[in-house]
């Protein structure tokens, strides 16, 4: 899952980030407003969105979303003395709050959370077939064989999985797997794609490539 982290405080930003990586999340952090704006212009699942921020305020940068149409689900950070930010952030289109000083691990429930009420389906485990998939945490398995999956192969069946029977383009996939600063090479997919492929043989559902258009998981 691809979160934005918006946070002009180095270390509680290298805190936030290296907490949800460590726990599956793809993360981009930008520091300022003007840049946040840009950048939420990319897929991502849910945005967090601090509102003291250097240039614009972190409001001025929800209310720009908002009136852009980005609906992305939001969650603002703010000071534990500043309900005036914490109403206006609900009003402006936030979605929810964290108030400062908090525990990263909340955070990272609150942002699973939202990400679940978004796609309609408030289960924590999703499956296809005799494949179940932990949105979560990094844990799948095939008829109760553990697949050993890696972060970002985990990433890639929790797409294909979530729109099984469908197909899934190529660029929706490197958008869901990969941030802006990760290397992201024209074979960086397929390699990924390859590697779930064989983890989920004999007996699990098959990932049909289909030529030019995507991949798409066929239950077994
Ligand atoms: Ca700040």
């Amino acid at each position: 899952m691809r979160v934005l982290i918006v946070e002009d405080d180095k270390a509680l930003g290298r805190g936030i980030v290296g907490y949800l990586r460590a726990e599956a999340f793809t993360i981009d952090w930008v520091l300022d407003g003007e840049t946040a704006v840009q950048q939420a212009a990319e897929p991502y699942a849910v945005i967090v969105l601090d509102l003291g921020l250097p240039d614009i305020s972190g409001l001025e940068v929800l209310q720009r979303l908002r009136r852009a149409g980005n609906r992305t689900p939001l969650i603002i950070l703010t000071a534990r003395d500043a309900l005036k930010d914490r109403v206006a952030g609900l009003d402006l289109g936030a979605d929810d709050y964290m108030l400062k000083p908090f525990e990263v691990e909340e955070l990272a429930a609150r942002i699973r959370a939202l990400a679940r009420r978004r796609g309609g389906d408030p289960s924590p485990t999703l499956s296809v077939g005799n494949l179940t998939l932990d949105r979560n945490g990094a844990h799948a398995d095939v008829a109760g064989r553990p697949l050993e999956l890696r972060r970002r192969e985990h990433a890639v069946l929790l797409v294909l999985a979530a729109n099984a029977g469908k197909v899934v383009s190529r660029q929706r996939l490197i958008g869901e797997i990969f941030g802006h600063d990760d290397e992201a090479g024209p074979n960086a997919l397929d390699l990924y794609v390859g590697r779930v492929r064989r983890k989920l043989e004999p007996d699990g559902p098959r990932i049909v490539t289909l030529r030019g258009q995507g991949y798409l998981l066929q239950p077994a």
